[in-house]
């Protein structure tokens, strides 16, 4: 049920959108999404933005934690190229549970179920957040939604009721460090080349896998939007400010992939928009 509800918010929810609003097919990242219409162009709360420290109002709140996350995720884990990114539908432990995420500025538990990945290219970095003017290579997003709504397609629609957890990813052209279900995730691509192949990761892997390591400790966290059209104001954003290193291989992976139209499906971020009058906070521990 999660995984065709999430389907209908990714896929059929910005087509309809679009038809409706421009009568074209689909959307595209050729311009970083300055073409996108509707909510997209006049929002206030919109996402992503550039953090900075220094502004930002450093804050005394619980750390970020992930639950169910250690239980090994029930097979097959099927990540599918859907001419935007390369998507997976977080499934149910196989003991019955949906990994989820709770703490920080969040109220409950949101239930993680979607984990998708914005990238550059050869030449240019790809995160979607930016620290200040930097970019890291790219950006990995765990959507969630809350508990409160019965589907995301419900959530989607509630000021704070989706809930994404953001990991910036650095390339690491030693070769040495690899996040090992992240890095599953990307080698599988290379058997998602055009838009709407598949392809199952082999092997049985947890949510922690895909997440290693990363520092929950230290996060941004705002309020603010989904990235993609169309874009609804309803997300709390939970970013986490230090990287992990991925290797470099496996973006290049990334960069071979085709959208929709046959384009190379490279540069898949937002460009960053205006804070308005936003808060930003930054965790510090008590
Ligand atoms: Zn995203």
């Amino acid at each position: 049920m999660q995984a065709s509800a999430f389907h209908k918010l990714l896929l059929l929810l910005p087509v309809a959108f679009f038809e409706i609003a421009n009568g074209a097919g689909d959307w595209t990242y050729l311009s970083n999404g300055k073409d996108w219409g509707h909510l997209c162009s006049t929002g206030k709360l919109q996402s992503p933005i550039s953090l900075d420290i220094k502004t930002a109002v450093k804050k005394a709140i619980p750390r970020v934690w992930f639950g169910h996350h250690t239980q090994e995720l029930s097979r097959p884990l099927i990540i599918k190229n859907n001419g935007h990114t390369i998507h997976l539908d977080i499934p149910m432990t196989i003991k019955g549970r949906q990994p989820y995420i709770a703490g920080g500025r969040l109220s409950g538990r949101y239930h993680a179920v979607g984990l998708h990945i914005h990238w550059g290219s050869k030449n240019s970095a790809g995160s979607e957040h930016s620290l200040k003017r930097f970019r890291y290579d790219a950006e990995v997003h765990i959507v969630c939604y809350s508990e409160k709504y019965k589907d995301i397609m419900e959530a989607v629609q509630h000021k704070g009721g989706i809930a994404v957890a953001a990991i910036f990813l650095a390339a690491d052209k030693t070769g040495r460090t690899h996040i090992h279900g992240l890095s599953k995730i990307v080698d599988a691509s290379a058997r998602t080349p055009i838009y709407e192949s598949n392809a199952t990761i082999p092997g049985s892997y947890s949510l922690k896998d895909m997440i290693g390591n990363a520092n929950l400790e230290q996060f941004y966290s705002y309020d603010g939007s989904l990235t993609t059209p169309d874009c609804r104001e309803s997300v709390i954003w939970n970013v986490f400010s230090k990287a992990v290193l991925v290797s470099f291989d496996g973006f290049a992976r990334l960069w071979k992939l085709r959208d929709h139209s046959g384009n190379r499906l490279i540069n898949n971020f937002r460009t960053v928009q205006a804070l308005n009058n936003r808060t930003v906070y930054y965790r510090i521990k008590r």
